[in-house]
C-alpha cells in the first residue's frame, strides 16, 4: 500500500509500505478515505533528524471505511463509515472507559502515528472509532479525529465564563478550533494573537480581536485593551517558548491558562517565581479525543459551529510532499490540508 514515509530534515516522501494487517484480536483494519496533516505532523517534519523515525508512516488524522475486524470486537462492523482517534488507549482501564484515553493506564499513551496511508491497524477498535454520525460531512470527521478536540479541550480547560475575556495564542488549526469553540461559552472579548497576516484575518471573521506579535508586543496590547488587567482565560495553541511565554503574560491575576500547543523543546523555562503573585490555574495535557465526542457531534450536527472553514487545501495523496511544504511554510494562505488517498 501508499503511505507517506518521514525521510529526514523536510523530507516525507510517498513510497510503498507493507499493507497493514488487522493487528490483534480487539484491533480493526480500516482503508483510509481522507486524511489531514497536522501541526503535530511538522514537529518531526522540521525538527532535527530523528534516525529512529526515518522509514515511519507520518499522520494521525484520517477517516474511512472498516475492512475487517478481530473476534474480541463488539461495537465496530466491517463497512462502518469511522473516525479513528489519534489518541489510542487499552480501551479497557478505568481511564479509557471513561473516555480519557490520553490517561490509559496500559498501554504509553500513543498517538496513533499510521494515518496517511491507504490503510490502518487500528488498536483497541471499539475504544478509538467513531461510527461517523448523520449530519456530520467528512470534512467535520476528519477534525474530530485530533484538533476539533484539541482546541475544545484547550476552551474547556480555561473555564471560560459568560462575560469572560479570552485570549488564544497561535490561529494555526488548534487556535482556529479554540476561537470558534470559545464562542459557545458568552466570553465579553476574545484576541487572537499570532503573527501570520491571514490567520489572524480567519479569526477576526470569528468575531475575535486579531492581535499581530510580527507588528505589536502582544502582551502590551491585550493589557492596554484589557484596563491593565490581562484575561482571565488563556489559552496556548502552538506550543514554542515564545507563545508561552505570552500566554503567561496576557494571563489575568487569578486566571487560567490552558496548554494544548505541544512544547517540544527540553529546555523549555517557566519562570514560577515570577508567576507566584498571579495565583493561577495551570492546565497542560494530551488530548482524548473520544472524551470530546459527545459534546462535539451535536454542535456540529445542528451547525452551531462550522470548523471545516479552515480546510483551505484539498490534494491528491500523491501530492502530500508539497502539502507537507506548503502547510510549514504557511504558503498560498494555507491553514489546513486534507488528503485523498484513492489519487
Ligand atoms: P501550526 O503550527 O499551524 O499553528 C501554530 C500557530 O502559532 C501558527 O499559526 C504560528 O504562526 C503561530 N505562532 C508560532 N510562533 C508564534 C509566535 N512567536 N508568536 C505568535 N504566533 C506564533 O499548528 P497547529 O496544527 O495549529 O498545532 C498547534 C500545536 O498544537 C502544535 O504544537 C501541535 O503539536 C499541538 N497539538 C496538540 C495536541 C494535544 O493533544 N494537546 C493535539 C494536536 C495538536
Ligand atoms: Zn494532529
Amino acid at each position: 500500500m501508499r503511505a507517506l514515509v518521514y525521510r529526514g530534515h523536510k523530507r516525507v516522501e510517498i513510497e510503498n509500505v507493507p499493507d497493514a494487517q488487522v493487528p490483534a484480536p480487539d484491533g480493526a483494519l480500516v482503508r483510509t478515505t481522507n486524511f489531514a496533516i497536522c501541526g503535530s505532523d511538522l514537529h518531526g517534519y522540521h525538527g532535527p533528524v530523528n534516525e529512529e523515525r526515518i522509514g515511519n508512516t507520518m499522520g494521525h488524522e484520517a477517516i474511512g471505511e472498516v475492512v475487517e475486524v478481530g473476534p474480541e470486537v463488539r461495537r465496530i462492523r466491517p463497512g462502518d463509515h469511522v473516525a479513528v482517534s489519534a489518541v489510542v488507549g487499552c480501551g479497557r482501564c478505568e481511564q479509557c472507559q471513561s473516555l480519557i484515553t490520553a490517561r490509559c493506564a496500559n498501554s504509553e499513551t500513543r498517538v496513533l502515528n499510521l494515518g496517511q496511508a491507504e490503510a490502518i491497524a487500528v488498536p483497541a477498535a471499539d475504544s478509538s472509532l467513531l461510527q461517523i454520525p448523520d449530519g456530520v460531512t467528512d470534512e467535520q470527521a476528519v477534525l474530530l479525529t485530533d484538533i476539533l478536540p484539541t482546541g475544545y479541550k484547550g476552551v474547556r480547560g480555561a473555564d471560560i465564563q459568560p462575560g469572560g475575556t479570552v485570549a488564544v495564542v497561535g490561529a494555526g488549526p488548534v487556535g482556529q478550533m479554540a476561537l470558534e469553540t470559545s464562542f459557545l461559552f458568552g466570553p465579553s472579548k476574545v484576541f487572537a494573537i499570532d503573527q501570520v497576516p491571514y490567520r489572524l484575518e480567519e479569526a477576526e471573521r470569528l468575531g475575535a480581536i486579531p492581535i499581530d506579535a510580527s507588528q505589536v508586543d502582544p502582551v502590551e496590547t491585550v493589557l492596554d485593551q484589557t484596563g491593565g488587567k490581562g484575561c482571565q482565560h488563556v489559552i496556548e495553541a502552538a506550543g514554542p517558548q515564545a507563545t508561552v511565554r505570552i500566554a503567561f503574560g496576557v494571563l489575568a491575576h487569578g486566571g487560567t491558562l490552558s496548554q494544548v500547543g505541544a512544547t517540544t523543546d527540553p529546555e523549555m523555562t517557566i519562570n514560577l517565581m515570577a508567576l507566584f503573585s498571579k495565583d493561577l490555574t495551570y492546565r497542560v495535557g494530551l488530548v482524548s479525543p473520544q472524551y470530546a465526542w459527545p459534546e462535539l457531534v451535536p454542535l456540529l450536527q445542528e451547525g452551531k459551529i462550522h470548523p471545516e472553514r479552515i480546510f483551505t487545501h484539498h490534494l491528491p495523496m500523491s501530492d502530500g510532499p508539497r502539502g507537507y511544504e506548503m502547510f510549514d511554510n504557511r504558503e498560498d494562505g494555507v491553514i489546513k490540508v486534507m488528503l485523498d488517498p484513492t489519487r
